[in-house]
This record gives C-alpha cells, sequence and structure tokens, in this order.
C-alpha cells in the first residue's frame, strides 16, 4: 500500500493489556471501556494480533514525572486522591457528569498515558514502525483539570516526552468530530509541534473552542490548524477537507513523528455529535495517515483512539480497521464480520453487531480541492478559512491549488 517513494518501515506494536478497561466512568456514562474490549476481540477474530510484524506490548503505568511533563503537580494529587477518596475536586473538574470520579481514577487514567508513551518511545526508537493504543487519544484533558471525559491527556504527554528526548518536529492530526483543544493548548506557543485538527464547528458542539484563527502563539504562528466543520458533513466532504489542509501542510513542515488521534464519534450514528461520517470514510482516513506517515515521517506514526460512543455499531469496526491498517493489512471493507465475534458481542451486550466491515460505501470518492472550490458551500468556506489562517506561515499559498 505504500508508494514507491514512501520510506520508513510497515510494523506494529499494539499496545493493550486488559487493566485499560479500569478507565470506567461508570454505568450510564457514554464512554464504556466496553467499545475498546469489542475492538480488541475483532481485531483478534481477524488474526490481526498474531499476524506477523504485528506485536502486543505490555506498558508501564505513566509515573509522575511524566505526567507533569503536561499537567500540574496540583492537579495531579488531585486525581490521586479523588481516586482514592471518591469525593469531587471541583477545583479541577473532577465529580461533574462529563468526569465522574471513580476509585483508582489515577491508576487507570496513568495507565492509559503509559500506553500511549511506551508507543511513543518504541516508534522513536526504533522498536516499532507504528504503534497503536486503542484505549488513548484523551485528548480534552487540560494542563489543571479533567474535561470532556478525558483525566490525563496521553497524546500530549506522549508528544512532549518526544520533545524531551530529542524530537524537534512534530505533527499531530486529530480526527475526531471534536477539537482537540487540550492538545493544542499544551503545544500552542510551541513551534516544534504541529496540531492539526478537523472536528464540527465549535458553535454547535463541545467543546466551544477550535476556530480558524487560533492557529498558535508568539513564535508559533501557523502551528495550530482548525478545520471547523459544519453539522452535517458526511465522508465526501470530510475528506476532501482533509485533502485540502492535511497533506500540504504535512508536507511543509515535515515531521520527524506523526501522531494521529482517531476519535470515531463523527460517524452519523455517534449520539454525542452531528457530522455524518461512515465506518469507510474513517478507514478511508486512517489509510491516508498511514500513507503519510510513509511520506513525510519516515513511517513512524503513533495512531490513538478517541472519542466514539456508539460502542457496538461503529467503534470496534472502526478501529479495527486502524489496526489492520497500521498492520500493513487492510481488510477489504465488505468482509463479514467474524461469526464468533458477532456471538461474542450478544453475549456480552445483547446487542447485534453489525454483519460487515463496511457501512456500504467501500471507496469513497470526493472531489479533490484541485478540481475548484464552491464558495457557496460551506464545507469549502470552512476549509479556505482555515488555509487562509495558516498556510501563508508554512509558504504555502491559500488560493493555490496542492
Ligand atoms: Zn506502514
Ligand atoms: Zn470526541
Amino acid at each position: 500500500m505504500t508508494s514507491p517513494s514512501a520510506t520508513g518501515r510497515c510494523d506494529l506494536t499494539v499496545f493493550w493489556d486488559e487493566r485499560l478497561t479500569s478507565y470506567d466512568f461508570g454505568p450510564g456514562h457514554p464512554m464504556n471501556p466496553v467499545r475498546v474490549e469489542l475492538t480488541i476481540a475483532l481485531a483478534r477474530e481477524f488474526g490481526l494480533l498474531d499476524a506477523p510484524d504485528v506485536r502486543v506490548s505490555e506498558f508501564d503505568a505513566a509515573d509522575d514525572k511524566l505526567l507533569r511533563l503536561v499537567h500540574d503537580e496540583a492537579y495531579i494529587a488531585a486525581v490521586r486522591h479523588a481516586g482514592e477518596t471518591g469525593l469531587p475536586e471541583p477545583a479541577h473538574g473532577l465529580g461533574t457528569d462529563d468526569n465522574p470520579v471513580f476509585l483508582g481514577m489515577h491508576d487507570a487514567s496513568a495507565l492509559v498515558a503509559g500506553a500511549s508513551v511506551a508507543g511513543a518511545k518504541a516508534v522513536w526508537t526504533g522498536g516499532t514502525g507504528h504503534a497503536v493504543n486503542v484505549s488513548g487519544g484523551l485528548h480534552h484533558a487540560l494542563a489543571g483539570a479533567a474535561s470532556g471525559f478525558c483525566v490525563y491527556n496521553d497524546p500530549a504527554i506522549a508528544i512532549a516526552w518526544l520533545l524531551e528526548n530529542g524530537a524537534e518536529r512534530v505533527a499531530y492530526v486529530d480526527a475526531d468530530v471534536h477539537h482537540g483543544d487540550g492538545v493544542q493548548a499544551a503545544f500552542y506557543d510551541d513551534p516544534r509541534v504541529l496540531t492539526i485538527s478537523l472536528h464540527e464547528t465549535p458553535r454547535t458542539l463541545f467543546p466551544g473552542t477550535g476556530f480558524p484563527n487560533e492557529s498558535g502563539g508568539p513564535g508559533a504562528e501557523g502551528t495550530a490548524v482548525n478545520v471547523a466543520l459544519p453539522p452535517g458533513t458526511g465522508d465526501a466532504l470530510w475528506l476532501r477537507a482533509f485533502d485540502a489542509v492535511v497533506p500540504a501542510l504535512l508536507r511543509a513542515f515535515q515531521p520527524q513523528i506523526l501522531v494521529t488521534q482517531h476519535g470515531a464519534d463523527a460517524h452519523a450514528l455517534d449520539p454525542l455529535a452531528h457530522l455524518v461520517l461512515t465506518v469507510d470514510g474513517q478507514r478511508t482516513a486512517a489509510e491516508r495517515l498511514h500513507r503519510l506517515a510513509h511520506e513525510v515521517a519516515g513511517g513512524r506514526w503513533l495512531a490513538t483512539g478517541g472519542g466514539g460512543y456508539e460502542l457496538v455499531q461503529v467503534v470496534p469496526r472502526t478501529w479495527t480497521h486502524l489496526i489492520a491498517e497500521a498492520a500493513g493489512r487492510p481488510i477489504p471493507p465488505d468482509t463479514a464480520t467474524p461469526e464468533h465475534w458477532r456471538e461474542f458481542v450478544r453475549g456480552r451486550v445483547d446487542e447485534i453487531a453489525p454483519r460487515r466491515m463496511t457501512d456500504g460505501h467501500p471507496t469513497v470518492e470526493f472531489h479533490p480541492w484541485s478540481e475548484g472550490m464552491d464558495p457557496a458551500n460551506p464545507v469549502d468556506q470552512a476549509v479556505l478559512a482555515t488555509r487562509r489562517a495558516v498556510f501563508p506561515e508554512h509558504g504555502l499559498d491559500p488560493m493555490l491549488d496542492l
């Protein structure tokens, strides 16, 4: 699947163990860890975790020194205290409807962060070409507060680890339906980190940030990139927007490593947001990011999960496609889901599992930006606003084709 000019290895390490399901806000909360359990079960049924060039690796929880790369000491202490006592810490966003306190909260959250840091470390030191942590991608967590179901910001901590260990240019691309605000905030003034987030416009969705004019602080102009898409955006227009913004910026920035967040909540069935992508569009996005990792970053690629609240019909298939893609063994979209897995789903959550790995559009067609733009189309307006806000900082012309 790699182009002739592509470089780098195409082997994969999956950072996973059952303890990651302890990141659990409890009954009734949208982010139920059954979604990662069903994902790993599906990937396993497809033989992906035992494939040649794929390893499943253990990892340690992130220690305080790692957490402090991004989070305040007082916040870490508050998370620990809340997780031990079950008591809220209102000053730190703990004990709200979004972020209820649960026992063991610190340990579970530090495990998720540890898995992403281990992935970054393995890729950076040459232990693996690609790394995936489907339980990661907790991109809303802030330096001093939990936010949007996220306690410790594992992608930001992984990126901070890379910077501490010699990386000079790291690119982060966030495909979650929500703005990657915590990661953007962590590196807003840092020219070494390019953050690109494609999301539903903050006018209609949490967290209310992610406008195109949020483009980086002094000395880091153009290194925060936001594509704010209108509600109702589907596969073709999402991919058109991606194509009009992401490849050109990555080629200009020349990252040494690519970190990506694959929140599955841009799907039409997701209960929390209003974009209408399919599993096929999300699989196509993963394929493009994989290709870009080889083209611009020597194949060094760390991919995480993220949001995604259609726990059975969407998340397991989208992230199994991600694992398959990163393993260099993409699953043909028309493939049936394994019967064993469907039985497991029925027993585990009493729900009929999806029968195929596609939502019915195996090949997603879209009109590339180079074929011209439509000034009346709100997606094209969003893309143009983003290109105007950041392209000149990278020596690119917002009005020119790619
Ligand atoms: Zn590869
Ligand atoms: Zn999300």
